[in-house]
């Protein structure tokens, strides 16, 4: 299998070519050239483990790797880090089917991808006689920043570095990375916000001086952003993986249709599921769930893509976006694989902030559907749904949970549904504990993690965060990032 841009202009490469640049010279990201189908094998896959399911994904999509190889990386990535039932938990509550993928090391699903990246990206340096040394750089909202500190932590050949804005992440996300440990990882606190901290690191991307002196010196950069497929595969597997639980649990028969409800923020995880759709699941709608933060759900009903609009910060922070950028993905399939149209869109969205789909591309979104729920709603469901069930759902998935219900209303759809539940409760303690009525004023971040370790047991890897030393005291300016990472690597 070979891959090539969304927006035609590059040469098709393999998966490890892939893997190591991330994004395409002409600014698209990498697609494979067919999707592979598995609808004949269902059956005989019922039964397969977590991790037999990933190695059986993985060889369809990265073919120039050995199964020997793909085994190596998923035995080290899928290990006792996580300690879902079997990797993730499918858990029954009510009527509906929470796919729990926040059992890893950092208690989001960052980590069901990021956990596998840096032995694919290892490898992949291997096969293409890379020798520089890889810096990861990243800017973080607050999970994709510990999941990759965590993932390529003491990983050879590799340096990580994380800026984070120093006022706008969690207690809770702030204290997970200020204590990193790791030789090879560098946390530093921005003085801005989340867009400050991006639009540095991208400029550094941009730069192509910059670059040319890392080379010089021995470093090439990447990043563990989710557009890369090496974040991507990894992320089909769980949607192929929960339909043949319920299969195996005798909770549906092979071939029966169901939905699936998304939080969605830059539309990695979805479109993740949308490949397992078009691999030959039977995923009747893609269900997209948004916040506040609603430009999906725009695109989705309307047809229009309006970034045009005011930035708001949301309970559910990890899917506070305005550019959802793993969209163009979805524009291309939408456009029936036309290269042209993805880049005459993706110029008009860059020049004008703004693209509208034609109506044969709209038809083409019937796959989906989209809701938001705001702050209230969201609130509200976490307080109602324990009320009922007893289940605690952190504030993303509720957001799921809320457009769920309400489709439900407008639909009353038969089908089995799965709600893919991204973060633990305990990454967003206060909210959480303010709705199921948990006192919560006069206590810190860290109080709370022992109000809510009352009701569920507190996941082993936050046990002790309190008492943790800090490791990277480092806060800095904007225009002092370039200064930060030289000192960092030419020390
Ligand atoms: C990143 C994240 C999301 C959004 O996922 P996308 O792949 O960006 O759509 C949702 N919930 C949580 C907890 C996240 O960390």
């Amino acid at each position: 299998m070979l891959y090539k841009s969304t927006r035609g202009n590059s040469k098709y490469i393999t998966a490890s070519e892939g893997i190591i640049k991330g994004i395409a010279e002409d600014g698209g990201l990498y697609i494979p050239n067919k999707i592979p189908n598995i609808e004949e094998n269902l059956e005989s896959l019922a039964n397969f483990s977590y991790k037999e399911v990933a190695l059986y994904v993985l060889r369809k999509y990265l073919t120039d790797f050995t199964e020997e190889e793909l085994k190596n990386c998923i035995d080290k990535a899928y290990d006792n880090k996580f300690s879902g039932d079997d990797i993730v938990n499918l858990r029954r509550v009510g009527q509906e089917y929470f796919l729990e993928l926040y059992h890893g090391p950092t208690l989001a699903f960052k980590d069901m991808a990021l956990a596998i990246l840096p032995h694919l990206l290892d490898i992949s340096l291997k096969k293409n006689g890379i020798e520089k040394e890889v810096v990861i750089l990243t800017a973080t909202s607050g999970d994709t920043g510990k999941a990759a500190l965590e993932a390529f932590s003491n990983v050879a050949g590799i340096k990580v570095i994380v800026f984070y804005p120093y006022n706008g992440v969690s207690d809770i996300q702030k204290k997970q990375m200020i204590t990193q440990k790791g030789e090879n990882v560098l946390v530093v606190g921005i003085k801005g916000n989340f867009d400050d901290a991006q639009s540095g690191v991208k400029n550094i991307f941009n730069d192509k001086e910059y670059s040319e002196l890392l080379q010089n010196k021995g470093y090439i950069l990447s990043s563990a952003n989710s557009i890369n497929i090496g974040r991507l595969i990894p992320q089909i597997v769980y949607y192929v993986f929960s339909y043949l639980q319920l299969i195996k649990n005798k909770e549906i028969n092979v071939g029966d249709k169901i939905n699936v409800v998304v939080p969605t923020g830059n539309f990695g995880n979805i479109l993740a599921g949308y490949y397992a759709k078009k691999m030959g699941i039977p995923i009747d709608k893609l269900i997209c769930a948004s916040n506040e933060n609603n430009v999906l759900w725009d695109f989705i009903n309307k047809g229009i893509y309006d970034t045009h609009r005011v930035f708001k910060i949301t309970e559910s922070p990890s899917m506070d976006i305005v550019v959802s950028s793993n969209l163009e993905r979805l524009v291309y399939y939408l456009a029936n694989e036309n290269a042209d149209t993805v880049k005459e869109l993706m110029g008009q969205l860059k020049e004008k902030g703004i693209y509208k789909i034609n109506s044969d591309m709209k038809d083409n979104l019937k796959d989906f559907y989209a809701g938001f729920a705001n702050d209230e709603k969201t609130i509200e469901a976490i307080g109602q749904l324990y009320e009922e069930s007893r289940y605690i759902m952190d504030t993303h998935t509720s957001v799921a949970y809320s457009v769920y219900k309400e489709y439900m209303n407008k639909v009353n759809s038969k089908e089995k549904t799965i709600i893919v539940s991204t973060a633990s409760p305990f990454k967003f303690t206060r909210s959480v504990c303010r709705a199921m009525g948990i006192e919560d004023r006069l206590k810190d971040d860290f109080q709370l993690i022992d109000e809510l370790g009352l009701y569920e047991n507190v996941p082993s890897s936050i046990k002790d965060l309190k008492d943790r030393q800090v490791l990277h005291k480092s806060i800095c300016e904007i225009e002092e990032i370039r200064e930060k990472i030289g000192e960092f690597l030419f020390r």
